[in-house]
């Protein structure tokens, strides 16, 4: 028999949460992002959950061609652009469209050899200072762009530092406002983050056309797969979303433990009176984070309840006091869904181990065999 732990992808949780997004931006289309293998999940995996998006934006090669793969025609942005020329032959064997972040980039265009001119996205730096130019060199790079004939439409896009948090938008998207306003194309700046909490409304763009843009792509990642982007400030249920992964084990084991009794390596965890634990399938090797602490949340036979002592490599122990039937075979959700509805949500185990959900969603180990759910 297979070691008792299963990974479950909740296609139909895609398609609500695709929906929850599209009701945030209704006028914007969708950029589903499935960098790092879709977050994780697997990007054949949630293929057909996310179908319903008008693009798929990654920045690996091999994934646009697996997207490709899968029969999509439609839009694919590589977010980090070419990283050399031969890149650019890629783009146009599989008609991808890219991100130009830098001089470097516009250099391997004037020297890329081809008929079909490329679709490319202008990044601008508007103060998160990773990828993008200036904003003083911003124009003369759109007008380079503009002047090569390898070169189709040109949109204009930015990614904002702190859209999940109180410094909010309003800095960046004033830049960016102030530094496009004449230029033609298409806009692209939000994240989930910026998609669920600062969507604006085109009247108040009209109104302020120095200071707020109206996103025509929204390229929400992490809220596709049901976790919250500013999490503790707002729960993936409060902005309606739904869980993508699941991540469950069963008990393969239980011990009773006389008061004072510890559990595990380096006895951190002491019984306060006597109590049954569960020894669970699933440690740090599943990509269960090994600095989550006694009392990190689990759900036994969706019940409530928690773990004691430390995570090993293949095991973590849990309190069966809340639920004095559950024993060997019963099932226990490390995150997402349970059998009988309940959700724990990845974000508060993530937030147990001084992470987020989106580490823990692409740090599931390969040895968990992942099934795909309706
Ligand atoms: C990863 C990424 C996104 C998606 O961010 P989320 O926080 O997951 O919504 C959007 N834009 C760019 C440029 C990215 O790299």
């Amino acid at each position: 028999m297979p070691r008792p732990i299963l990974a479950t992808i909740h296609t139909q949780a895609f398609r609500h949460n695709l929906e929850r997004l599209r009701r945030a931006a209704p006028d914007a289309r969708v950029w589903a992002v499935v960098k790092a293998n879709a977050y994780g999940h697997g990007i054949e995996r949630v293929f057909e959950g996310m179908r319903g998006a008008d693009g798929f934006a990654l920045l690996d090669f091999n994934e646009a061609q697996r997207v490709r793969d899968l029969g999509w025609r439609g839009p694919i942005l590589l977010l980090e652009g070419a990283f050399e020329l031969r890149d650019l032959e890629l783009c146009s064997r599989l008609d991808l469209w890219h991100t130009v972040h830098c001089e470097a980039q516009i250099d391997m265009l004037a020297a890329h050899k081809t008929n079909v001119p490329q679709r490319v996205f202008l990044k601008m730096n508007t103060g998160m200072n990773r990828l993008g130019f200036a904003p003083e060199r911003y124009r003369s790079a759109w007008a380079r762009l503009n002047a090569l004939p390898q070169v189709d439409e040109i949109s204009l896009m930015t990614h904002f530092s702190d859209a999940d948090g109180p410094k909010g938008v309003a800095e960046q998207m004033a830049i960016f406002a102030r530094t496009t306003r004449d230029l033609p194309g298409e806009r692209s700046l939000s994240n989930s983050a910026a998609t669920l909490r600062h969507t604006v409304d085109p009247a108040q763009a009209e109104a302020q056309p120095d200071q707020v843009v109206v996103s025509d792509w929204v390229r929400p990642g992490i809220a596709m797969y049901g976790s919250a982007p500013d999490f503790p400030e707002h729960s993936a249920a409060d902005w309606g979303l739904q869980p993508t992964m699941t991540l469950a084990a069963k008990i393969i084991a239980t011990q009773d433990l006389a008061m004072g009794a510890s559990v595990g390596y380096g006895s951190s965890f002491l019984a306060p009176e006597a109590m049954r634990i569960g020894v669970v399938a699933c440690g740090y090797a599943d990509g269960y984070p090994r600095i989550c602490p006694s009392g990190t949340p689990v759900l036994v036979d969706g019940v409530r309840t928690r773990t004691v002592g430390r995570v090993s490599m293949d095991m973590i122990t849990v309190d069966l006091t809340p639920v004095p039937h559950a024993g060997a075979g019963s099932v226990v959700t490390l995150w997402g869904t349970a059998a009988n509805g309940a959700v724990l949500p990845i974000d508060e185990v993530a937030a147990r181990a001084q992470t987020v959900g989106y580490e823990l969603m692409c740090g599931l180990a390969q040895r968990v065999p992942v099934e795909v759910a309706v």
